[in-house]
């Protein structure tokens, strides 16, 4: 097993969905090392792309005591990845030195056994040039030693506005990586598949909000349509005491 894992650690408390690490991600690898990312009728009835990062977004719960979550989703960076042995090729490997998984596009037949194999549907298939691709956690910057060394990061880590993407070794107990999964309970997404994702995700957290009963007045009410709102039931049990993220 390798002495050094990178990986991303990702705060679903934190996540607001707003997309930057989408873009981001998107334009860095258009041009970079890994791309290009081309797009088919991006403005058609049926968009069709290659993305290496997506944010899903979820609604649970029972209306009207529902919750919104933000789920940002790309290559896990497993440290047992079904996507490698099944490549007949040898273009899918997983890198000694670091743990990052790449595909070598040269040795690429399109065959997609990888994105069959891979059960987070992290793979992407390149229509264009007929070939896999996937996140490489920006492996064209994180050592480029031309950048400013707080730069040498994901290109989504660098932009997501709250701070919920942390990129680091976890292997390394003292990385903020590790620290933040250790300080809150960081969960690998379905660990019953045996693949060990590197990447790991921080749980949502109960969040007390006090607020003055003047606060919940609307003051731009004309049609005073309050009482018709549907009132959450407080007695009720919260997503969060439902769920186990
Ligand atoms: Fe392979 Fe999928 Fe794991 Fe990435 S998330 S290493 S593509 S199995
Ligand atoms: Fe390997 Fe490419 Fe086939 Fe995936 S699609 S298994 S990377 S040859």
């Amino acid at each position: 097993m390798a002495n050094k894992q990178l990986a991303l650690v990702i705060d679903l408390n934190v996540c607001v969905g707003c997309h930057a690490c989408v873009t981001s991600c998107k334009e860095w690898n258009s041009s970079g090392w890994a791309g290009p990312l081309p797009d088919q009728s991006p403005y058609g009835a049926d968009p069709k792309g290659v993305f290496f990062n997506r944010v899903q977004t979820f609604e649970c719960g029972t209306f009207p005591n529902t919750e919104t979550v933000h789920f940002p989703k790309s290559c896990l960076h497993c440290e047992e990845p079904p996507c490698v042995p099944v490549c007949p090729t040898g273009a899918s490997y997983k890198r000694a030195e670091d743990g990052i998984v790449l595909v070598d596009y040269d040795k690429c037949i399109g065959c997609k056994y990888c994105s069959w194999s891979c059960p987070y549907g992290a793979r992407e298939f390149d229509e264009v040039q007929g070939v896999m691709k996937k996140c490489t956690l920006c492996v064209d910057r994180i050592y480029d030693t031309s950048l400013p060394e707080d730069r040498r990061k994901p290109a989504c880590v660098l932009a997501c506005p709250p701070g919920a993407r942390i990129f680091g070794d976890i292997k390394d107990p003292d990385s903020d990586a590790s620290k933040a999964i250790r300080d809150n309970a960081g969960f690998q997404l379905m660990p019953e598949w045996g693949t060990q994702p590197a990447n790991h995700y921080l749980p949502r957290r109960k969040t007390n909000i006090r607020l003055h009963e003047d606060e919940l007045v609307r003051a731009d009410n004309p049609l005073k349509l309050e009482a018709e709102l549907p009132k959450p039931v407080f007695s009720s049990p919260t997503v969060d005491e439902m769920s186990s993220w």
